[in-house]
């Protein structure tokens, strides 16, 4: 449904990712696992059309525009929690563009946000500035918008940094129903753990796509070594 095929990126000289192919399938929960610098928000940056400088193929099968069908939560710090608006603006963004107010919401926006932040546990902070919130509330106003998005294919990078294990494992289960629900779930995480509890399908990286199957396939003691060992990183480029 979703996917690339021989994708390799390079930031100047050096090489973020070689030659990667992964599918990403409806009704599947995916999570993308590898080290710091390992090449896995490039691959997302990629899949959403955000880096156009690549070389080989992005697919998507399902006949839309990546526009119109991918919700994607890029990393929580890389955004503006200043910026001065409240939680129920942040969700409307979903329906409306994040670069302000591409058209008027109607009622069935309205609907739609209203159901997100129910959903997210948000609905009773849809007044709150967005900058009076914990790190644990960000997080699910960011799921919030994502869901009123109301894509095919949801595209997120690290959401459970950041938050508390309560709130994780919500956050999962809120993830996996959506993708039971007939929707492409793309998550980087860091645990392994909770990835190989909620997840039907992983994919370890470092620059090199490492595995790629199942969670009984994929969680060996070799894998989760050629991910993870030093001596697989990039490491030929000074780091800074
Ligand atoms: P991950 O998300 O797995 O931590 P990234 O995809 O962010 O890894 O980065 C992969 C590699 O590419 C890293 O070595 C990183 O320093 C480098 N990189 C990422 N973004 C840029 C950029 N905009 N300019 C230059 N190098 C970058
Ligand atoms: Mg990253």
């Amino acid at each position: 449904m979703l996917g690339v095929e021989h994708l390799t990126v390079r930031y100047g000289s050096q090489v973020a990712l070689e030659d990667a192919t992964v599918r990403f399938e409806a009704g599947s929960f995916s999570a993308i696992i590898g080290p710091n610098g390992a090449g896995k928000s490039t691959l997302l940056k990629t899949l959403v059309g955000l880096l156009p400088d690549h070389q080989g193929a992005v697919r998507l099968d399902s006949g839309h525009s990546a526009q119109s069908c991918v919700a994607y939560v890029p990393q929580q710090q890389t955004l503006d929690w200043a910026f001065p608006v409240t939680v129920w603006d942040v969700t409307m963004m979903g329906r409306t563009g994040r670069l302000g107010w591409l058209r008027w919401p109607g009622r069935r926006d309205r609907t739609i946000v209203e159901e997100a932040l129910r959903e997210t546990g948000v609905y009773d902070l849809r007044h709150r500035h967005i900058g009076a919130l914990s790190g644990g509330q960000r997080q699910r106003v960011l799921l919030a918008r994502m869901l009123a998005r109301r894509g095919h294919l949801l595209l997120l990078d690290e959401p459970l940094t950041g938050v508390d294990a309560t709130t994780q494992e919500q956050l999962m289960a809120l993830l996996r129903a959506q993708a039971d629900a007939g929707r492409a779930v793309v998550m980087v995480t860091h645990d392994l753990e909770q990835a190989r509890r909620w997840c039907d399908h992983l994919v370890l990286i470092n620059r090199r796509i490492v595995a790629d199957g199942t969670p009984e396939q994929v969680y060996t003691p070799h894998n989760i070594e050629a991910t993870f060992s030093s001596s697989h990183l990039g490491h030929t480029h000074a780091e800074a």
